[in-house]
């Protein structure tokens, strides 16, 4: 399984990334030398908009992608960079927006599951927490932004 580091300007593809299964690490703030020796040190690909960070890890070996930002265009060259032909959303695989770590089914009456916003509880079955930060996931009204994002990037990939 491919692991990703994204540079400070790439945080909302670091949240797609994760919620489609990606295991993407990004710092927001980490100086340029830090966030090679982390690609080093975890054998992480590095994802980047920085053309000069982009030709020091290529110099150093690591492999880097160049994006030019955040949009759905980049996301889909990322994934085709990676050899990846398609992409499909599944909340057992997806992993935690905030933190990248693995998300856990969890109880309905479950406490982690009290002071979710009102009505949450009663209309969904099916609950998610994060292993490390605790945050709550269900397959609320988002879903269908994710599976727009993902026909967007499906079809990017197909006419490649
Ligand atoms: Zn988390």
């Amino acid at each position: 399984m491919v692991r990703l580091l994204l540079d400070g300007m790439l945080g909302s593809m670091a949240r797609k990334l994760r919620m489609f299964g990606f295991d993407t690490l990004y710092y927001n703030g980490l100086d340029d030398s830090s966030l090679l020796d982390e690609c080093i040190k975890d054998c992480r690909i590095l994802v980047t908009s920085d053309e000069e960070l982009f030709h020091h890890a290529s110099k150093l070996g690591l492999r880097s992608i160049l994006v030019k930002g955040n949009s759905i265009d980049d996301m889909a060259y990322v994934l085709r960079s990676l050899g990846i032909r398609s992409i499909g959303f599944d909340i057992n695989n997806a992993r935690c927006s905030l933190c990248n770590s693995t998300i856990r089914h969890v109880s309905k009456d479950s406490l982690t599951l009290r002071g979710l916003p009102d009505g949450v509880l009663e209309r969904y079955e099916d609950f998610y927490i994060c292993t490390n930060c605790g945050k709550v996931y269900w397959e609320g009204s988002h879903i269908k932004r994710i599976l727009e994002f993902e026909k967007g990037v499906n079809s990017r990939l197909a006419d490649a």
